[in-house]
């Protein structure tokens, strides 16, 4: 079809093994009068190079990045790139096999575009001028940064003192494989993974994130969800950090790894509901915080505060199991210094129900969970059922005042028998723990009339409301003091969490 070809740039990597492969199809090269002029040119210089040209022959590109525009003002031209990368060292039989993006704007155009990509021994395919740089990209990732990989793989057999080149016929093999996928994220072997980012993190902190990109991006094509980065440390963590004021909790979590962070707000004196909202917490963000302070302002009564059950200890090494990294527990001067003026109060929401019998008692929770939020900055910010109307102001303050936070609700964790786990249930006595059983069995007829009358006829239960609420999901909410101690509870009355 075509004879006389001129190659420019024949000296470079394609342009010599392009020139090579048309010799030795017996093309007459650099031809006085071409009928193809092939740019075998760096790209930038493509547009400047075809414009010097006399117009007449068929030009072409071997670019893959460039669109054809940048051989204005010819109109007989097209682009063909080989998908491969050229050493100096070697010859044409590095076109042997190789495919190759034809770009062509005229049926006569293509079948050029074609015909050259045969003659030089390649595998022609058609791609639209539009879509070079998606084709384009793909031809990086595949070639560029495999040799990213080659060069951060080497540096970790590096640290072990094993040799790089021992991986080439790895890479090689896993091609020759068909790419089929093996390893630890394959079989879900988080433990494994998790080892790795530790020696990484020791030894070549630099490729710590590209370690973490890449296997989240294998996980999805093992059809595996990956733990959190650090569910992946596993129980080697250690205690969590235990931080007394604002200025430590800033600078403990700004030298911590990026990812969302997730706060479980708590009084303290932990159970199993508080546990389930730290492994929730646990399993969706980077980094987990629990706040431990008995807030002053939400309890009416200094009696009712002074009794309310401590243990720090306990609590941080019930935290360090469920794999919490930061404890904040300040003192009330650190969150209510001398001439603390500021409250925040959910108007409605925090009149009803339980902010009848405890005015004053939602102003002191939306006050100190705003103060938290501001103090840890949180993704997350998790809660329990058990309190729904607690839940229910927290909600209505993240919407009025636009805070960036999402609300994780978890259902309430029961006792075998149905009581509601609640640190004040430590203050019940065995008979007192007895009798407060009836609050859950009234509340799960479900029924406000039947639940009164079911505690009506129990014995020794001073009924402070039982009323459905509306709330998100509505829910039949109770509240009884059996003795000194005071119990609240609910069930929603839609959906089937508890
Ligand atoms: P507290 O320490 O009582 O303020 O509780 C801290 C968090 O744990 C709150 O979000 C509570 O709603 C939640 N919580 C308390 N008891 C339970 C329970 N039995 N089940 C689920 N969450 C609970």
């Amino acid at each position: 079809m075509i004879e006389r070809i001129r190659v420019v740039g024949a000296g470079g990597r394609a342009g010599s093994v392009v020139s090579a492969r048309l010799a030795e199809q017996g093309l007459v090269l650099d031809a006085d009068e071409p009928e193809l002029v092939l740019l075998c040119v760096p790209d930038r210089a493509i547009a400047e190079v075809a414009s010097a040209l006399a117009p007449g022959p068929w030009i072409a590109h071997v670019s893959g990045a460039t669109p054809l525009a940048a051989l204005d003002p010819h109109t007989r031209r097209f682009g063909v790139h080989p998908l491969q990368s050229f050493a100096k060292t070697r010859g044409p039989e590095q076109l042997d096999g190789a495919w190759a993006a034809v770009s062509a704007e005229s049926e006569e155009a293509r079948s050029a575009g074609f015909w050259l990509a045969e003659t030089l021994g390649l595998r022609p395919f058609e791609l639209a001028d539009r879509s070079r740089a998606a084709y384009h990209a793909g031809a990086a990732v595949a070639s560029n940064y495999l040799v990213t990989l080659r060069e951060a793989a080497g540096s970790l057999l590096e640290c072990a003192g094993a040799p790089p080149e021992a991986l080439e016929p790895l890479m090689r093999g896993v091609i020759d494989n068909g790419f089929e996928l093996t390893g630890p994220i394959a079989r879900g072997d988080w433990e494994t993974v998790g080892r790795h980012l530790e020696v990484i993190r020791e030894q070549r902190p630099a490729l710590e994130d590209l370690y973490l990109v890449l296997a989240e991006a294998t996980a999805s094509i093992a059809g595996r969800t990956m733990p959190s980065n650090r569910l992946l440390q596993g129980a080697r963590s250690g205690p969590p950090r235990v931080c007394r004021t604002t200025q430590d909790v800033r600078v403990e979590l700004a030298g911590r790894a990026s990812g969302p962070v997730g706060l479980v707000p708590t009084l303290g004196s932990l159970h199993e509901g508080h546990l389930s909202l730290l492994r929730a917490a646990r399993a969706e963000c980077e980094t987990v915080v629990m706040s431990l302070f008995v807030n002053p302002a939400q309890f009416a009564e200094t009696a009712d505060l002074r009794r309310y059950p401590r243990d720090e200890a306990r609590d941080v090494e019930l935290a360090e199991e469920a794999g919490v990294d930061l404890v904040f527990a300040p003192s009330a001067d650190e969150m209510y210094p001398d001439g603390f003026q500021t409250w925040v109060e959910v108007t409605e929401l925090g009149s009803i129900l339980e902010g009848k019998f405890r005015p004053g008692h939602f102003r002191g929770v939306a006050t100190v969970v705003l103060k938290l939020l501001s103090i840890v900055r949180p993704a997350r910010v998790y809660f329990g059922q058990k309190d729904a109307q607690q839940v229910e102001v927290i909600r209505r303050m993240i919407r009025d005042l636009a805070l960036e936070v999402e609300l994780r609700v978890l259902p309430t964790v029961r006792d075998p028998d149905g009581l509601a786990l609640s640190s004040r249930n430590a203050l019940l006595s065995a008979d007192e723990r007895n009798r407060a059983l009836v609050l859950h069995r009234a509340l799960a007829t479900r029924d406000p009339d039947a639940a009164r009358r079911v505690l009506a006829e129990s014995n020794g239960l001073a009924v402070d409301y039982v009323e459905v609420a509306d709330f998100e999901p509505p829910v039949l909410a109770g509240a009884v003091r059996a003795g000194s101690t005071r119990l609240i509870d609910n069930v929603p009355l839609e959906g089937d969490s508890e």
